[in-house]
C-alpha cells in the first residue's frame, strides 16, 4: 500500500476516536515509526505530508538523516544507550525514553540547545518494558531541576502487546493520571503538556484516552518486505 492511502485510513481513525473523545484533531501528532523501513519509503511519508518521523537506533537514524537531513521533525524512541547520545543529540527534535539520571547528565551535557524530553514510563510493569516505575516518576522528573538542557515536554509510555482493550486504557489513563500530577507541580522546566502513546494496534484507544503524539509504524509505512 502507498503511505498516502494508510495515512487517509489513519486519519480516519484519528478523527473517529476524537469525535468518540469529544477531542479536537488538531492536537494529535502523527510520527510516522519508519526503524522497519528505507529511506526511500520514509521520503514518500513526507511527502504524503506526514512531517515527524521516529526511528529507535542510532545507526537507523543517522542513515535516514544522510538522506532527509532536516526535512522532517526527528524523534527518537526506542532504548538510548548512554554512549550513544552523542551520535544524535544534534539531529534529533524530541528523545521519547528518558528514564534515568544518568541519561538526562548526558544529555545535558551533550546537547547545545533544550532538547524535548519525554519521560517513559513503565505503566504495564512488564519487565521486558522500559521506562520508570510510575511511583517514582514524580520524584524522578523533580530532580531534572538543574539540567538546563533538558524540557520535559511529556510523558510515554509503550502498553501492553494486547488486545484486552480494558488493559490498555487503564495503561493508558495511568500515564494521563500521571501526567496531571507533573503538570500541577507548575515545573518550568515541566509543562508535561504532551502524552506519547499509541502505536499501530492502539492508537484509537490512546486517543480517547489523551494522546497527543501516536508512534505509527507497521500501519502507515508497513514493514521490511511489505512496504509496497
Ligand atoms: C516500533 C515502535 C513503534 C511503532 O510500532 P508499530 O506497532 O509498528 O506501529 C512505536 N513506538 C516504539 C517505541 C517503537 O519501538
Amino acid at each position: 500500500m502507498k503511505v498516502e492511502e494508510n495515512l487517509k485510513h489513519i486519519e480516519s481513525a484519528i478523527h473517529e476516536a476524537c469525535i468518540k473523545a469529544n477531542r479536537n484533531p488538531e492536537e494529535i501528532t502523527t510520527i510516522a515509526v519508519t526503524k522497519y523501513v528505507s529511506a526511500e519509503r520514509a521520503q514518500e511519508a513526507l511527502e504524503a505530508g506526514i512531517h515527524h518521523l521516529g526511528e529507535n537506533r542510532d545507526d537507523g537514524l543517522l542513515a535516514k538523516w544522510d538522506v532527509l537531513k532536516d526535512k522532517p521533525t526527528w524523534h527518537f524512541i526506542g532504548a538510548l544507550q548512554t554512549r550513544k547520545v552523542k551520535n544524535i543529540i544534534d539531529k534529533v527534535d524530541y528523545i521519547h525514553s528518558l528514564d534515568r539520571i544518568s541519561l538526562a547528565k548526558e544529555i545535558d551535557k551533550r546537547a547545545d540547545r533544550k532538547i524535548n524530553c519525554f519521560v517513559q514510563v513503565n505503566v504495564s510493569g512488564e519487565e521486558s518494558k522500559q521506562g520508570i516505575n510510575p511511583e517514582i516518576a514524580a520524584d524522578f522528573i523533580s530532580s531534572l531541576a538543574d539540567y538546563k538542557n533538558i524540557n520535559i515536554v511529556g510523558l510515554m509510555t509503550m502498553a501492553p502487546h494486547t488486545s484486552d482493550e480494558d488493559l490498555l486504557r487503564s495503561c493508558f489513563r495511568k500515564l494521563k493520571d500521571l501526567q496531571t500530577k507533573i503538570i500541577d507541580l507548575e515545573y518550568e522546566f515541566a509543562p508535561c503538556t504532551e502524552l506519547s502513546m499509541g502505536m499501530s494496534n492502539d492508537f484509537s484507544l490512546a486517543i480517547e484516552e489523551g494522546a497527543t503524539m501516536v508512534r505509527i509504524g507497521t500501519a502507515l509505512v508497513g514493514q521490511k518486505g511489505q512496504e509496497v
